[in-house]
């Protein structure tokens, strides 16, 4: 409170004092939460949230807001000013100077120490030459006006950025350095900046600065800006998915960069068996980087997923640190997924490159994952594919061959498997998944059962389920866990031999 009686003269002493001691730490991309604890990599979709309270596109915050309210609450306290610290070093400051565009207005803030850039924001000259130039044109003819006022300057520290403008070509400087290896088009720019830094800069901008003065986050940022696009470097900045996020730290000058993930849509066809979906780590080390001798030093359990055939040669090429899967739902480890493929999204994070044309990355996959895995083509895409794809509820055709003993009438048997035909049946949450799933009774539909066949004592039949449908449990009926099945309209033990989704019917 006390530092209210100096309007930004001592109590721009601390900042000074800190700035002093500024360090310059190597550059990270850990992302900095709002109270500016280290995050470690959480879920991306907060992350994104989180950046927004920095985002260039979110100038007018609600801290703002709260902070306007404050300054205007302040103004009951000026009675605080007794006359005697209106001497500083010789000069007088006459606190009750007009805002500025007024030329006393514009003399005051000069005074009390405004930078260039701070000059031009807030004298309510608006001029087409950049901050700093118009600042110092606005400076001159200030002096020109009054000859004495060079003399009367009490402090060469800015009191509304902290000098923090001269900086601007330093963080430029290292954002580019980090980025040297990336490609990337857009940009967004956020700061973060002490909060009685903005506190005390709105309070002086909207006593003595022209109405209607650009704020400092949105200057500064608008100022990094102009130093990039002077250094023709080939980028727009945006508000919304960027390439690249660049966090500023105004006290530190810590720069957090966070390249951002691209995404590729496409179905995939699941030609063998015994792949998982995704990447599981190995269950003897938790898939550890070094790994252990179960798995053979990989970390996994299973060398292979759909992940990896996939994404490995995609991640190589483009340079990228790590992808994520995101699969239209999944089949287990020994069930094959044929048809037109499942639809998927694949996240790529951190790529160095983010151009390449998909069907060279088509190529690739085929190359690496023959055999195993087909993906017949992919597109770009956007992170709201990923939110489509996950929550996509498609009906599916499966092909299941079991083995049920002791049938003897054959054409009975077949029409007791038909009799299923258009059934919604009951299945309890299966043992083999109950670890992970909450117990509850599913209702499902059967939509179809066709091409039933026979072969000794086993059994091929096709069927197209509603989605969410456990068709092993169907089959085998899961200890009676599932009503109607196979099992219990044949009145024998079924066992399943394999499971195969022969068509996923979206779109
Ligand atoms: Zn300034
Ligand atoms: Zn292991």
């Amino acid at each position: 409170m006390l530092s209210l009686q100096y309007e930004g003269i001592k109590s721009s002493i601390p900042y000074r004092a800190l700035s002093k001691q500024r360090v310059l730490p190597g550059v990270s991309a850990v992302i900095y939460m709002q109270d500016r604890e280290p995050e470690g990599a959480g879920d991306k979709l907060e992350e994104e949230d989180e950046w927004q309270l920095y985002a260039s596109a979110g100038y007018a915050s609600s801290e703002l807001e709260s902070e306007e309210n404050e300054s205007q609450e302040d103004s009951s306290e000026e009675i605080w000013f007794d006359g005697d610290d209106l001497e500083f070093e010789g000069s007088t400051v006459n606190w009750d100077s007009p805002p500025c565009p007024a030329p006393l207005g514009i003399a005051h803030v000069i005074k009390i120490g405004v930078c260039d850039h701070c000059l031009a924001r807030i004298s309510g000259h608006h001029s087409r030459v950049s901050g700093q130039n118009s600042g110092s044109a606005i400076r001159e003819e200030a002096f020109h006006r009054d000859a004495e006022l060079k003399s009367k300057i009490i402090q060469d520290y800015c009191p509304l950025c902290e000098n923090l403008f001269e900086d601007i070509d330093n963080i430029v400087d290292r954002v580019f350095d980090t980025l040297s290896n990336t490609e990337f088009s857009t940009m967004q720019f956020g700061i973060h900046l002490p909060k009685d830094l903005i506190q005390e800069e709105d309070r002086i901008r909207s006593k003595y600065g022209a109405p209607g003065s650009y704020h400092l986050k949105g200057a500064i940022v608008e100022s990094i800006h102009e130093r990039i696009r002077n250094l023709e470097k080939n980028v727009d900045f945006v508000k919304e998915k960027p390439d690249v996020m660049v966090l500023v730290d105004g006290l530190t000058l810590r720069v957090d960069v966070d390249v951002r993930p691209i995404f590729l849509y496409g179905r995939y066809r699941k030609v063998s068996r015994g792949i998982p979906q995704t990447r599981w780590p190995c269950r003897a080390c938790r898939g550890r980087a070094e790994g252990c001798d179960s798995c053979e030093e990989t970390g996994l359990q299973y060398i292979d997923s759909v992940q990896d055939l996939i994404g490995e040669p995609i991640r190589e090429v483009l340079g990228a640190e790590d992808t994520s899967f995101h699969g239209m739902g999944r089949e287990d480890i020994d069930v094959r997924c044929l048809g037109s493929g499942r639809p998927f999204v694949l996240e790529v994070k951190k790529p160095s490159k983010r151009n390449l044309p998909v069907g060279d990355l088509v190529d690739l996959v085929r190359e690496n994952a023959l055999d195993k895995v087909e993906v017949d083509s992919l597109t770009w895409c956007t992170r709201k594919k990923v939110n489509e794809v996950k929550q996509s509820r498609s009906e599916k055709t499966y092909t299941i061959r079991f083995r049920a003993e002791g049938l003897v009438d054959i054409e009975t048997a077949e029409q007791s498997i038909l009799s299923l035909d258009g059934q919604v049946i009951d299945q309890e949450t299966p043992q083999r998944v109950s670890h992970r799933r909450a117990a509850k009774i599913r209702r499902r539909k059967i939509t179809s059962i066709d091409k039933v066949r026979f072969e000794g004592d086993e059994v091929e039949l096709t069927m197209r389920c509603e989605a969410g449908t456990y068709v092993k449990e169907l089959v085998h009926s899961d200890e009676g866990r599932t009503t109607p099945s196979v099992q219990s309209v044949l009145g024998t033990d079924c066992e399943v031999i394999w499971l195969d989704v022969l068509e996923i019917h979206s779109e």
